[in-house]
C-alpha cells in the first residue's frame, strides 16, 4: 500500500536568496511506496540543516530533480522489509548517507566510507536497491544521499540506517550521521591525531566544531581554530578552540603560524573554500598533514606548488565520511557522548518546524547557525 505524507521538495536549484521569499523548498504532499524487502520506513523524528543541503539549493553541486533534500537525520523505525534484520518496529536509528553495501570489496576491507555501490546509488538519486520510492502522480521524486530527510518520513535501505540508543535525545542523534562522523571522525580517523599533536581547524560551522570536539577528544595540545567570522570564533572557544584567528586584514594563516610557533602538525579545512584549503595548507608545519573534507565547489579551479609540496614534505589528504564504518563508528561515538566525553549537543543552535526550511536555509547561509534541527512532529 502507497501512503502519503509531507515532503520539502526541490525542484529547481539556483532560486535567488533571501531562500524565505524565493522559497526553493515547497512543502508538499508526496506519495511512498512501502519499503522493499531490504528497507526501512522510519518516522523522521529530527533532520538538521548541513551544508551540503545549501550546495543543493544553490545548485553547486548538480543532482537530479525534483529532490527531497536531507541526509542528517534520526528517526523511529515504524515498519521494516520482509529480509530486515538488523532493526525492529520501534527502534531508534540514525539515518547515515552513504549506504554500505557490506559485500563490496570496500565494504569487506572495512573501508564502508567508500562503498562504490553506495556512492552510485546515491549519485543516481535513489536507493541501494535501485530506483527511488518516492513519487507525486507519475512524477518520480529523487532521494538526497538515500534518504531525504526533510520529510515526515523516509524510506530508505536498511544498510542506511544505525541503531541509537534510546537514552540519548533524537535530535542529538542526528548529528551522528553527518556532522561528527565527518568532523570528529576526520580528526579521529582520517588524520589519525594523537594525544600532544597541534591541529588548526579552519572554519567554525557544524561539521569545524565537530572537528574541534573530535581533536579534544584526541587529546590535541593545542586547537587553532579560523573563521572570517568573529562570533563563530567565540563559540569555537566555548567547546575546546585554546587560540583562534578571525581571518581578517592580517590573515589568519600569518596569526596561527606565529601563535604555533612555526606551524601546526595537522590542519583541517572545514569550509568548503579553497581560501580555507590554502591557510589550512599553509598552517602546517613541514612534514605535516591536510585534510580537506569542506567540498569547495568543483568547478573552482586551484594551482598548487607541487615543489614546495615536495620540499616541505607536507601530505594532502580528503576526507569522505571522515573514514569512519558507520555501524562501528557511531555507537562508539554515542557510548563516549553518554559518558559525557563528547558533548556533541553543544552543536545545536535551533529547533524548527519543518514549514520553516526556507528560513533555516537563509540562517545557514548568513551564518547566523551552528546544527539547526528541523521537526516535521514538532
Ligand atoms: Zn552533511
Ligand atoms: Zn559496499
Amino acid at each position: 500500500m502507497t501512503f502519503q505524507f509531507q515532503a520539502a521538495v526541490l525542484r529547481q536549484s539556483g532560486m535567488p536568496r533571501p531562500y524565505q521569499e524565493s522559497k526553493p523548498l515547497q512543502l508538499e504532499e508526496i506519495t511512498a511506496q512501502p519499503p522493499g524487502e531490504s528497507e526501512v520506513l522510519v518516522k523522521v523524528m529530527a533532520a538538521s540543516l548541513c551544508r551540503s543541503d545549501l550546495s543543493v539549493v544553490n545548485g553547486v553541486r548538480a543532482w537530479p530533480m525534483p529532490i527531497v533534500p536531507g541526509h542528517e537525520a534520526s528517526g523511529v523505525v515504524e515498519e521494516v522489509g520482509s529480509s530486515v534484520k538488523s532493526v525492529k518496529a520501534g527502534d531508534h536509528v540514525v539515518l547515515v548517507y552513504q549506504p554500505q553495501c557490506g559485500v563490496c570489496p570496500d565494504c569487506v576491507s572495512g573501508d564502508a566510507h567508500l562503498c562504490g555501490p553506495g556512492l552510485m546509488a546515491n549519485r543516481s538519486g535513489g536507493l541501494l536497491a535501485g530506483g527511488t520510492r518516492l513519487y507525486q502522480g507519475e512524477v518520480n521524486i529523487h532521494h538526497h544521499m538515500g534518504l531525504s530527510a526533510f520529510a515526515e518520513y523516509a524510506v530508505v535501505s536498511e544498510h542506511s540506517v544505525v541503531p541509537m540508543p534510546k537514552d540519548i535525545p533524537l535530535d542529538v542523534g542526528a548529528l551522528f550521521g553527518c556532522a561528527v562522523m565527518c568532523g570528529a571522525g576526520t580528526v579521529l580517523n582520517t588524520g589519525a591525531v594523537r594525544p600532544g599533536d597541534t591541529v588548526a581547524i579552519v572554519g567554525v560551522g557544524g561539521v569545524g566544531s565537530s572537528a574541534i570536539l573530535g581533536a579534544k577528544l584526541a587529546g590535541a595540545s593545542e586547537i587553532f581554530v579560523a573563521d572570517k567570522d568573529p562570533r563563530k570564533l567565540d563559540f569555537a572557544k566555548t567547546i575546546g578552540a585554546t587560540h583562534v584567528a578571525l581571518e581578517d586584514d592580517t590573515p589568519a594563516v600569518e596569526k596561527i603560524l606565529e601563535l604555533s610557533g612555526g606551524g601546526t602538525d595537522y590542519a583541517f579545512e572545514t569550509a568548503g573554500t579553497i581560501g580555507a584549503f590554502e591557510t589550512a595548507y599553509s598552517s602546517v608545519k613541514r612534514g605535516g598533514t591536510v585534510v580537506s573534507l569542506g567540498l569547495v565547489d568543483p568547478k573552482t579551479p586551484f594551482s598548487l606548488d607541487v615543489a614546495g609540496l615536495v620540499t616541505s614534505a607536507k601530505t594532502i589528504k580528503g576526507s569522505y565520511v571522515g573514514s569512519c564504518n558507520p555501524l562501528v563508528h557511531i555507537p562508539r561515538y554515542m557510548s563516549l557522548y553518554q559518558q559525557g566525553k563528547f558533548s556533541v549537543d553543544q552543536l545545536i543552535s535551533h529547533h524548527l518546524p519543518l514549514a520553516e526550511i526556507n528560513k533555516a536555509l537563509d540562517q545557514m547561509a548568513d551564518n547566523d547557525a551552528v546544527r539547526q534541527i528541523i521537526q516535521p512532529w514538532a
